[in-house]
């Protein structure tokens, strides 16, 4: 039994580096995740957002041990899975499982959705026979599955039906931590709540810990208990979702927010912030602070220093930006 101040998942100093070819046969690297700490704590979401291209599914994926890290480690109900290897991490995938994006393409189009929800408890040899259909009639009435769908495939079900399969798989095994990677982006913005609200309830029923990706903030402040802003690899800030929407201190985190007003904006949320330029590549990164090629407030130390992520105002709120004073207090666009 894990104690329970021991997090579910804690990642310490996580970098991913891709390799790539260079001009002239030189080799350089992409790197797409830059020195993460994170932790996720007990029957608690902990949101990740960001811009496409931030990072966030790759350090989805190293997390859940998809990829191998470069650099730093994953440790995963106390246990140290960073150079785990596939006969080590099968038990590690009872407990830790994904959703994934594209309910189109993560479903074996060849398999009923009965099979398709059942295998996962096949394979870890955990039910069979008529304690394996039990199982699996539950999971469909969880999921909001009607029996009568078990015999067909995947191609038969909408969007949401089959985002609902894939909830209902990852499930199956009682995962203890379940990442989910951009999980209602592919689906209509009218079957979106619907899943939202399913998960939600879920997870209060079955009690499991949650990463929720997502690039979109109102689903992110939906979801979340806390919030991890990232960009270009980096997280930026990170605090409880009550307190980031009300009191965002970084400047990229107030320019997505004022772009995208939340369920709960800031009273100031409304006025808009254009950010200039596109987000730079990973493989030429900017010195010093790497938002400071879009940055509004940019001062000359931001291009030639790297801000600390780091607390500011009170114990829980990380942001990493130098004009954000040891009180919390700093800029605002
Ligand atoms: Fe902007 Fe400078 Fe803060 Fe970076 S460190 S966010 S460039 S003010």
């Amino acid at each position: 039994m894990v104690s329970p101040d021991v997090p579910v998942l804690r990642a310490r100093g996580l970098i991913k580096e891709f390799p790539v070819g260079g001009s002239l046969g030189r080799k350089s690297a992409l790197r797409a995740v830059d020195q993460v700490d994170l932790e996720l704590h007990a029957g608690k979401t902990h949101g990740l957002v960001g811009e496409s291209g931030s990072g966030k599914s790759t350090l989805g994926k190293l997390l859940m041990r998809l990829l191998t890290p470069t650099a730093g480690t994953v440790e995963f109900e106390g246990q140290d899975i960073t150079r785990a290897d596939r006969r080590q991490l099968r038990p590690v995938h009872r407990r830790l499982r994904m959703v994934f994006q594209d309910p189109y393409s993560s479903l074996d189009p060849r398999m009923t959705i009965g099979d398709i929800v059942a295998e996962p408890l096949r394979l870890h040899r955990v039910a069979r026979g008529r304690a394996l259909d039990e199982r699996v009639a539950a999971l469909f009435d969880q999921c909001g599955l009607s029996p009568a769908w078990r015999h067909r495939y995947p191609h038969e079900l909408s969007g949401g039906q089959r985002q609902r399969v894939g909830i209902a798989r990852a499930l199956s095994l009682q995962p203890s931590l379940l990442i989910a990677d951009e999980p209602v982006s592919a689906l209509d913005v009218s079957v979106q709540a619907g899943i939202l609200n399913l998960l939600k309830d879920l997870q209060q029923q079955l009690g499991f810990t949650c990463l929720f990706i997502s690039h979109d903030l109102s689903v992110v402040e939906f979801m979340s208990d806390r919030i991890a802003v990232m960009y270009l690899g980096k997280i930026v800030e990170e605090a409880k979702a009550s307190e980031l929407f009300v009191q965002p201190r970084h400047p990229y985190t107030q320019a997505l927010l004022s772009a995208e007003p939340p369920l709960r904006a800031a009273p100031d949320a409304a006025r808009r912030v254009v950010l200039s330029g596109d987000l730079p590549s990973a493989l030429d990164p900017p010195a010093g602070c790497l938002f400071h090629t879009r940055c509004p407030v940019a001062e000359p130390t931001c291009r030639v220093e790297q801000p600390e992520l780091a607390t500011r105002g009170d114990d829980e709120h990380l942001v990493a930006c130098h004009l954000v004073l040891p009180d919390g207090t700093g800029p605002r666009l």
